[in-house]
């Protein structure tokens, strides 16, 4: 039995998450204690709610303390069952963090498996439909851990209703990665989307966009899109590709914030970025430190920044096996983090 406080690190819902993914993974089980307690509304939320039960149904385990507000959970699982399965978050509560949890105990199950989860796909600080099909998809490809995503309805905070679909091939075996030099920069792709909203809204991100990168020195080019969907929202996404790695940036809408704004947000993000010379985004970065702690060999990253999410992924997985992960630079700052599987903190 692993005890994990919730309030360790960074003390939020990924925390919880991992928790759940390290478990399934191990079939060591779990006792959480002080589950997001010094957030707002502490406990488990709507999307931790079905997080627990995912990991749960794929995992056959027994849990005690599933329910909104609990901050105490037992989690005690079986064999991971690989299979098709549905969630319903059923409010706009993050499509791709339930996704998450589930994806890697999944992928290294021997057999395929369809996962469907229903809430919002485009939520503030969660990765967002866009930033999971054209960047972590890609990267988790080039570790060696393959799947599809779809998108049949986009759900917009706060009634949600958003669809994500997952094919997950299974038997993956995650291979290292040494993501330090990323290269020139190739290009940007972007995405200029409305839903149920007037397409002159994404024009106007996508023109105020294409105004704001025009002084790099390679091809831009944005599309502009309605996408299906259950509730209204728009969203602004890029992509940078660089000769070795890529980047991913999005900012969303929101009632009473202009369309210049949400384009501003997403370029300052990515200039932002530009400036650093690193090769991994700051998300992806925390993202990423799962599967690379069960790959073949050791991996090097050079991080844009150093988060208090990566930090906490860096002290949550080795308390479940062993591997060695040192994180070099200071909080904020741009770093490198090293993750060497089947080693310990001591050099084993
Ligand atoms: P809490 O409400 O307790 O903070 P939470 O369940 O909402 O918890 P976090 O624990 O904050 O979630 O974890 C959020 C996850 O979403 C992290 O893995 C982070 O990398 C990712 N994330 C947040 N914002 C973005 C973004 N803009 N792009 C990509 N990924 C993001």
């Amino acid at each position: 039995m692993i005890r994990v406080d919730g309030t360790m690190g960074e003390g939020g819902g990924q925390v919880l998450r991992s928790t759940l993914s390290l478990s399934l993974l191990t079939g060591k089980a779990v006792r959480l204690t002080r589950i997001r307690a010094g957030r707002e509304r502490p406990g488990l939320g709507f999307q931790h709610r079905m997080a627990v039960e995912a990991a749960a149904r794929i995992g056959g385990a027994r849990v005690e303390g599933v329910r909104v507000g609990s901050q105490e959970l037992g989690f005690e699982p079986g064999p991971v069952v690989p299979g098709e399965y549905h969630f319903d978050i059923g409010t706009a509560g993050s499509v791709g963090l339930v996704l998450q949890t589930v994806l890697l105990p999944l992928a290294l199950a021997q057999r395929a498996s369809t996962v469907t989860v229903t809430g919002g796909t485009h939520v503030p600080s969660s990765p967002c439909f866009h930033y999971l099909d054209w960047h972590w998809r890609i990267l988790m490809a080039r570790l060696g851990v393959d799947f599809q995503l779809e998108m049949p309805f986009a759900g917009f905070y706060p009634p949600g209703g958003g669809e994500l679909r997952a094919r997950i091939p299974g038997a993956c075996n995650v291979v290292p990665a040494a993501w330090v030099d990323r290269g020139h920069l190739l290009r940007v792709r972007g995405l200029s989307a409305v839903a149920l909203l007037p397409e002159g809204i994404a024009e106007r991100q996508c023109n105020r966009a294409l105004k704001g990168l025009r002084h790099l020195d390679c091809p831009v080019e944005i599309t502009v899109e309605s996408m299906p969907a259950r509730s209204p929202g728009t969203v602004l996404a890029l992509l940078a590709e660089f000769e070795h790695t890529q980047a991913c940036f999005f900012a969303l809408g929101a009632r009473g914030k202009r369309a210049e704004r949400v384009a501003d947000e997403a370029v300052q993000d990515l200039v932002a970025f530009l400036a650093t010379g690193a090769a991994v985004d700051r998300w992806a970065a925390d993202q990423l430190l799962l599967p690379l702690a069960f790959a073949s060999g050791a991996s090097v990253l050079r991080t844009a920044e150093v988060t208090r999410h990566l930090l906490t992924q860096a002290q949550l997985i080795p308390m479940f096996v062993p591997v060695r992960i040192t994180v070099d630079g200071a909080l904020g700052e741009p770093g490198t983090v090293r993750v060497v599987p089947g080693a310990t903190a001591k050099g084993g």
